[in-house]
């Protein structure tokens, strides 16, 4: 089966997984497709198996997810960082309109926000973890521009 499809404009990828300065992404849409669970460098989507798991690296440019040991350490800051952000803004709106009576059952809502959240934010933290990563921290440092380009096929 011939599934070649037309390489897309917006981003240039050689056979290792290199993207080219000049074709890099900018950085709102590499935030973008963070947002929107897609690869940081070239915006695919399916990068999930089910809701929890993700590919290695990304099916069609290569890049390598878990750049390093540790590195989800960031989206797990980024999910509990929205999970305080909801609970706070529901449980302070929840106050605003029930003071000075606040009914105790408020909390049967509130709470299970801290476990509801982290389920359903748990991909985004990890492609938006990576968009930030992307966009704005190896930018940051000229030696991880090196690492971008010695990246590709590794092993580990
Ligand atoms: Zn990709």
């Amino acid at each position: 089966m011939d599934d070649e499809s037309p390489a897309p404009t917006s981003y240039a990828v050689d056979r290792v997984g290199q993207v080219s300065p000049a074709s890099r992404p900018g950085k709102p849409r590499t935030l973008w497709w963070g947002a929107t669970r897609r690869c940081p460098r070239c915006g695919s989507g399916n990068l999930f198996r089910g809701w929890f798991t993700i590919a290695d690296s990304c099916p069609r440019c290569g890049l390598r997810f878990e750049r390093e040991e540790g590195y989800w350490v960031g989206a797990m800051a980024i999910n509990i960082g929205a999970t305080l952000f909801v609970f706070f803004a529901v449980f302070a709106v929840a106050l605003a309109l029930t003071i000075p009576d606040v009914p105790i059952w408020l909390l049967a809502i509130v709470v299970p926000i801290t476990v509801v959240v982290p389920v359903l934010f748990y991909p985004f933290s990890k492609t938006i973890w990576m968009a930030v990563d992307r966009a704005v921290l190896q930018r940051l440092d000229p030696n991880e521009r090196l690492d971008e380009l010695h990246r590709g096929r590794n092993t580990a």
